[in-house]
């Protein structure tokens, strides 16, 4: 037995063209998809992961501004309003620009604006309060017939905003509507843990970024009718397109030193280095947001601007001016959470208390709003992350998603003394803001990379289809190239059959020219049986 036929190889016989410009054609295509594959795909645009949904617990948490930021629950902590006669909204303003809409306004600290507490991913906090006074209309009797229209019917107000609502007087009492006031500078705390698969943390543990969107922000302090709110987020007039968005830093508080993301270190994220480090062991991990004892000091509301530690501080928040500046920063990252003031969580969703206008022509400090806060979180980079760098981070991300009237409704806490013939209810306008976890985290899935690969040489096969078709049907020596490629049987119909074999031969041979499969053609014998006459 014959080894060397039994198990000879089977391969395919390819041509070999001598051209240039063939060869260029090809090899910039398999280029191309290499660049594809390897560089946009799986480099820059980690397709080799499996994105899953990060799941986490959000926190928001509203204070009314404090001096030097100092914590509200403290007793020597004093807030920081500013006067109702810098307030536009307010009747005793006396600047140059003042809004149309003016009302009585009212100082309210956090506690008063949020009776209920506030642990929860909505808050909601008011801008315009309205209390009505109403009186029982009806008491079923025979007179009526034991029936009803109303039990209780609203006394009408005096002075008023809009129509029959935002009244200054009702029912021979003053002071039944007002705005809250300095509400644009409250403080709006965000923290938020996440988890997903085995990774999780909170964003204390890093640096903090903010979704800018430069036109949105500027058309914030524009009049924005209802028409214009709606089409805001459909619409691309106000969207952003991903080249327009910018992602800003969160500059950190003073004395609090912020988590910063960790340096790209290929011997580390590799795991390269775990194997050195597994002999020799190194201390050290992601840093979290730290207080200084300056800090501990300035919250606890020790305010000594001459002491030597807070000059050299307040020194160098001069030199570094992405250091917390209370007087010109909206928004900073502070130890126990990042920090927006009310009125830039409007500006970045394009919003604005006083000129922006519901479809009955309230501003949006009368009637409220929602503003949907999002931690996007992600760990994939462009670039390193296929060497194995997943740092997690995040921004926020700022919309507001419009609603022409946003209030809660209760009985007043004072009733009149002749309750319940007469009672009381407090109306409360203003701008619920919805916190929300979401992003994605990639895992490294094996399939999705050899679906990339086997994308890869379709892709490659595909090239030399496009060059094979340029050389036969398109090159100027495609006749040349077409038979280099092709070998065209002769027409059976001209043959003639060996009578012996069955074989068909051509018509130029006498002799029967079949010789048995699997056999060489030269060392073999033929057939030659005589063509029949
Ligand atoms: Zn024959």
């Amino acid at each position: 037995m014959d080894l060397d036929s039994w198990f000879g190889y089977t391969t395919k016989k390819t041509v070999f063209i001598r051209d240039k410009w063939l060869g260029f054609i090809y090899y910039s295509l398999v280029f191309c998809v290499v660049m594809y594959i390897f560089g946009v795909a799986i480099l820059a645009h980690n397709e080799q992961f499996l994105l899953t949904a990060v799941s986490g617990i959000p926190r928001i948490r509203v204070t009314h501004p404090t001096k030097g930021l100092c914590d509200v629950n403290h007793p020597e902590c004093k807030s920081n309003y500013r006067s109702l006669t810098e307030l536009s909204y307010c009747n005793e303003y006396t600047g140059k620009y003042p809004e149309k809409r003016q009302g009585p306004c009212k100082f309210k600290d956090a506690t008063s604006i949020m009776p209920d507490g506030d642990v929860d991913n909505k808050i909601f906090i008011p801008t315009a309060v309205e209390i009505v006074t109403e009186r029982q209309s009806c008491k079923p009797g025979p007179e009526n017939g034991y029936s009803c229209e109303n039990e209780y019917e609203e006394i009408p107000g005096t002075g008023c905003l809009n129509g029959r609502s935002n009244c200054q007087t009702r029912g021979g009492l003053k002071d039944q509507f007002y705005f809250v006031a300095d509400s644009r500078n409250f403080h709006v705390q965000f923290t938020s843990s996440y988890e997903q698969g085995e990774v999780h943390g909170t964003s204390l543990d890093h640096p903090a970024y903010y979704e800018v969107c430069p036109t949105r922000v500027n058309k914030s302090k524009g009049v924005r009718a209802w028409n214009d709110r709606l089409h805001h987020s459909e619409d691309s007039e106000e969207s952003c397109g991903p080249d327009e968005v910018k992602r800003v830093k969160l500059p950190c508080e003073l004395g609090v030193a912020c988590a910063d993301s960790r340096d790209f270190d290929l011997m580390r994220d590799s795991g390269v280095k775990k194997k050195f480090d597994e002999v020799v062991q190194v201390p050290g991990g992601p840093s979290s947001r730290k207080k200084t004892a300056q800090f501990l000091d300035r919250s606890l509301g020790h305010l000594s601007p001459s002491s030597p530690d807070i000059h050299h501080q307040s020194e160098t928040a001069s030199h570094h001016p992405s250091m917390y500046n209370p007087d010109s920063q909206q928004q900073w990252s502070s130890a126990y959470g990042d920090v927006f003031t009310l009125s830039r969580l409007m500006e970045l969703a394009g919003a604005d208390l006083d000129k922006s206008f519901n479809m009955e022509n309230w501003t949006t400090r009368e009637s409220g709003t929602v503003l949907e806060v999002s931690a996007v979180y992600s760990n994939l980079h462009a670039w390193i992350s296929s060497f194995g760098y997943k740092d997690v981070n995040y921004y926020y991300r700022v919309k507001e998603l419009p609603l022409p009237y946003v209030s809660r409704k209760h009985l007043a806490e004072v009733q009149p003394p002749d309750f319940p013939e007469t009672r009381r209810y407090e109306i409360q306008h203003g701008t619920m803001i919805w916190f929300r976890v979401v992003g994605e985290f990639g895992n490294f899935k094996t399939t999705y990379l050899l679906i990339y690969l086997v994308t890869a040489f379709a892709l490659i096969g595909a090239a030399s289809a496009a060059t094979d078709f340029i050389a036969i049907y398109i090159h100027k020596r495609k006749n040349n190239y077409f038979n280099l490629k092709y070998q065209i049987s002769g027409d059976f119909s001209e043959k003639w059959q060996c009578p012996k074999c069955s074989y068909w031969n051509s018509p130029l041979h006498s002799k029967c020219e079949q010789y048995a499969m699997w056999e060489d053609s030269e060392g073999t014998a033929r057939c030659g049986e005589h063509r029949p006459t």
